[in-house]
């Protein structure tokens, strides 16, 4: 059996390059860009106006000018005007452009107009102000986005900003999820006295699907030949499997015989970890990863999000740092094993504060629903005091 550590150590070094894939900007969201991008003219293209007002020269406000003629009006997305003369203003409306010949912009709110005329009211006047002045926040050919970096409403912005409709962004691996065990029935379906919803296929499909990675789902009974028939074709097809079940020590937990039977290499099997302790993870030719999971619900749920999700986004050049929290509550655990604590997350005076909610063990899901986060309690130790920092693996922000 490995510890925790060597087994993320493993699976980090499977990581796999992923290829990349042009998609519609209104597709990018939650994807990997895969390209850097700069600016392609300044931030702000030209002298904007940030105010609706007039325009003026400054000059002549310091030689004692307080009453200009509007000579016109500069509204948004028109060509730039002219200042006629310093004696004169232009109307200006949020986002023009300025006029030529002007270097401030006084607000209505300042202002009264009569007759053709503006007087300004104000005594203190600042040359540019409510000007937002061309290239200030960026300059062309700035780099504003790196390569690796996930795509949120943000970044969208940007990318609109910058003309691009189509971006490059990671190509997912294909994900096959299969459940395994002749006592799950579909969620539609009623089950026997004897039987089980699959939720965990369900679980994992959304928790993949919060990165835009879409899976397909099969489900394959507790049966060797029908195992091994479903699962050549299912590794065929795709890049990397998530598997539930099957992986224990019962009479027909066939699943690590059957990928070896399939070629695919065992890197490891049983970690000293609870829950999910009975992990199996290995990889096949053509840079194919296996991760099986355990059958229990919060042991498939917390090993996706402390194995696999960071192995999803290391292959997408993206390695995040572990967030910590510290514990809430003197905890102890003593079997020689790190223990995943359901903790829910919360921030007490700017520090993240886990309070333990153990929940009933690996089987009890509804326990999810109380919890944020698993707490990573390292195996060597046993009593944990409130008040210590430890890794936290978040499901729920
Ligand atoms: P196993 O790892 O196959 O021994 O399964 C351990 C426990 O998890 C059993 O009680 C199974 O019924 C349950 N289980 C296995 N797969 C799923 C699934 N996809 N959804 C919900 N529970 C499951
Ligand atoms: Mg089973």
């Amino acid at each position: 059996m490995i510890s925790v550590q060597e087994a993320s150590n493993i699976i980090m070094k499977a990581a796999r390059p992923l290829g990349t894939i042009t998609v519609p900007l209104a597709e990018a969201t939650g994807k990997i860009l895969q390209e850097s991008l700069a600016a392609d003219q300044d931030f702000p293209p030209f002298d904007r106006v940030m105010m609706d007002g007039i325009a003026l020269n400054m000059e002549a406000w310091q030689n004692g000018r307080r009453v200009f003629k509007i000579q016109g009006m500069q509204t948004a997305g028109a060509p730039p005007l002219t200042l006629e003369s310093s004696t004169n203003c232009l109307e200006v409306m949020t986002g023009a452009m300025l006029p030529q010949g002007t270097d401030v912009v006084v607000r209505y709110e300042d202002i009264s107009v009569e007759d053709g005329t503006a007087r300004v009211n104000i005594e203190e006047l600042e040359g540019w102000k409510n000007i937002h002045k061309k290239g200030t926040d960026k300059q062309k050919g700035e780099v504003l986005l790196a390569k690796g970096t996930p795509i949120s409403p943000a970044e969208i912005a940007v990318l609109a900003t910058v003309g691009r409709s189509m971006v490059k962004v990671s190509k997912w691996p294909r994900v096959a999820i299969i459940s395994t065990g002749d006592e799950l029935v579909d969620v539609s379906e009623i089950p026997e006295p004897y039987q089980i919803r699959r939720s965990n296929s369900y679980a994992l499909q959304s928790a993949l699907h919060e990165w835009g990675v879409a899976a397909k789902m099969h489900h394959l009974p507790d049966d060797k030949d029908q195992m091994l028939e479903a699962l050549r074709q299912i590794l065929e097809d795709n890049d990397c499997i998530i598997m539930s079940g099957g992986v224990s020590k019962g009479k027909r937990d066939y699943v690590p015989e059957a990928l070896d039977q399939l070629g695919v290499q065992q890197l490891f099997h049983r970690v000293k970890q609870r829950p999910g302790k009975p992990f199996w993870f290995g990889t096949a030719p053509g840079e194919k990863a296996v991760f099986a999971f355990p059958g229990n619900p919060v042991s498939a749920f917390m090993c996706f999000y402390r194995y696999f999700r960071p192995w999803l986004l290391l292959s997408a050049g993206i390695s995040q740092d572990r967030q910590f929290a510290v514990l809430g509550k003197d905890f102890e655990f003593f079997p020689d094993l790190t223990y995943f604590l359901q903790v829910k997350v919360k921030n007490q005076d700017g520090r993240l504060t886990a309070d333990p909610v153990a929940g009933r063990g690996s089987g009890d899901l509804a326990n999810l629903l109380q919890a944020d986060a698993f707490l990573e309690l390292p195996a060597e130790q046993e009593i944990f005091r409130a008040g210590e920092p430890y890794p936290l693996v978040v499901y729920r922000a």
